[in-house]
């Protein structure tokens, strides 16, 4: 039976206020209500509230497909745009050689890997000679971290910066509770590189990195940002005034394993080999994954000229309202700053059993969602960001994140309450 035939069959037979997670509770509960089913169609009611078609069709296209259903994790990974996919095809096949190679193919090949670094370039507002390509946002952070020895980095920085101080003489820009970083002072010690996120990947508020370059700039310190998150789904203009700047094709629907770095054109390599991307990062160039990441990424930059993120900024506000008024004890993270328009972060409502998890429950609900940390009582230690912004251990352990992607509408963060209410009711929680 297919899955639309199925829907129909339970909406003919189910008459419940319960969520069903699966096509055969859905069923079940559907055939224990029948006489109640029949007696309402007799009187002339209707059987099936509106509001639970939409629970009954994930239950059931869950069940059939055996896949997460709405997918609200895309500040670890967006699934990839048809203009990428386009763009990635069109551009195995053209150019199938090696951008290095000397004869014609190779050099057609390199013809289209100059023309992204140009289109990069403007979109960033800098050189195309200052634009290396690289397999994405962790590499390019450890080649700028490996070049400076005394740093100044924010407490809310990503593992590929954070992790790539130890040993160093590395100093902490603490985050405020709202998840803002403070702007660096240097009236004890002037360290060489100041490193602070555009955005954040947990919370999604977006920090003060104009701010943080002017005080760079005053005393002679350089400045990298980590755009990561930002980038695809803010305008990526003025990022080229910062020393260096990060990011990742498959943030904003880009493929996987490419991105680039932002950096001066006598910038030393951290691949040693060949003298690809003139000299500062040897191995063969990814032309297509680059096609695809430019391709992608004007896109998106088309979007937010055409002034796409009002609405989408408003869908998370409705969620956020929605969602704060439904769960008593919740709380949104960073709530008073300003933030990605796709991101929530939140710390769920205490539960009796801490060991059951609300990422567990959600998925089962159909959700694909993410979270910061574990458990407190368990053994992975709870988020360095919630952590930096004071939240407690306990609390960190119930924390998720819920990002949207630039396909998520507004029903899709409609659905997305109406799932955590329903893990709530899971989990023993009362409901506002
Ligand atoms: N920086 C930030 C802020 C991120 O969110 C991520 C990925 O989650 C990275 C860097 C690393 O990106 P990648 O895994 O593509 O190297």
């Amino acid at each position: 039976m297919c899955a639309a035939r199925l829907v129909r069959h339970i909406e003919r037979v189910f008459v419940d206020k319960s969520i069903p997670t699966s096509a055969s509770e859905g069923i079940a509960l559907g055939v224990r209500k029948f006489a109640a089913v029949r007696r309402k169609r007799q009187s002339g009611a209707p059987v099936l509230p509106e509001s639970l078609r939409s629970h009954i069709a994930f239950a059931v296209t869950l069940t059939l497909t055996r896949r997460p259903v709405l997918y609200f994790d895309h500040n670890a990974t967006h699934p990839l745009s048809e203009t990428a996919k386009r763009a990635w095809l069109d551009a195995v096949e053209k150019f199938p050689a090696n951008p290095s190679s000397p004869h014609r193919a190779g050099q057609r090949a390199d013809a289209a890997l100059q023309n992204a670094r140009r289109r990069l370039a403007v979109l960033l507002g800098c050189g195309a000679d200052e634009i290396v390509f690289t397999s994405g946002a962790t590499e390019s952070a450890n080649a700028v971290m490996a070049q400076f020895e005394d740093v100044a980095v924010s407490a809310i920085e990503h593992p590929c910066v954070i992790e790539s101080v130890r040993g160093k003489s590395a100093r902490l820009l603490p985050s405020a509770a709202t998840g803002v970083v403070a702007l660096p002072d240097f009236s004890e010690r002037t360290p060489h590189l100041v490193a602070l996120m555009a955005a954040n990947n947990e919370t999604g508020v977006l920090q003060p990195w104009r701010e943080t370059l002017a005080v760079c700039r005053e005393h002679g310190v350089k400045f990298f940002c980590d755009a990561a998150q930002w980038i695809g789904r803010m305008p990526a203009a003025g990022l080229g005034a910062c020393d260096f700047v990060s990011g990742c094709a498959h943030k904003f629907g880009g493929p996987q394993g490419v991105g680039f770095l932002k950096c001066p054109a006598n910038f030393p390599p951290l691949l040693r080999g060949g003298p690809q991307e003139e000299g500062r990062r040897a191995g063969t160039e990814n032309v297509a994954g680059v096609l695809a990441m430019v391709a992608a990424l004007e896109e998106r930059e088309a979007a937010i000229r055409d002034g796409a993120l009002d609405a989408r900024l408003k869908w998370r506000e409705e969620f956020e309202r929605q969602f704060t008024a439904a769960l008593p004890g919740a709380r949104v993270l960073g709530a008073s700053a300003a933030r990605l328009w796709n991101t929530v972060s939140v710390i769920m409502p205490e539960t009796a059993d801490c060991r059951r998890r609300w990422v567990v429950v959600m998925d089962r609900l159909g959700f694909a969602v993410s979270t910061g940390s574990a458990c407190a009582s368990g053994k992975e230690k709870p988020s360095h960001v919630l952590t930096a912004m004071g939240v407690s251990p306990q609390d960190a352990g119930r924390a998720l994140r819920f990002s949207a992607g630039w396909g998520t509408t507004r029903e899709d963060w409609r659905a997305l309450l109406d799932g955590v209410k329903a893990a709530a009711r899971e989990m023993g929680v009362a409901l506002a």
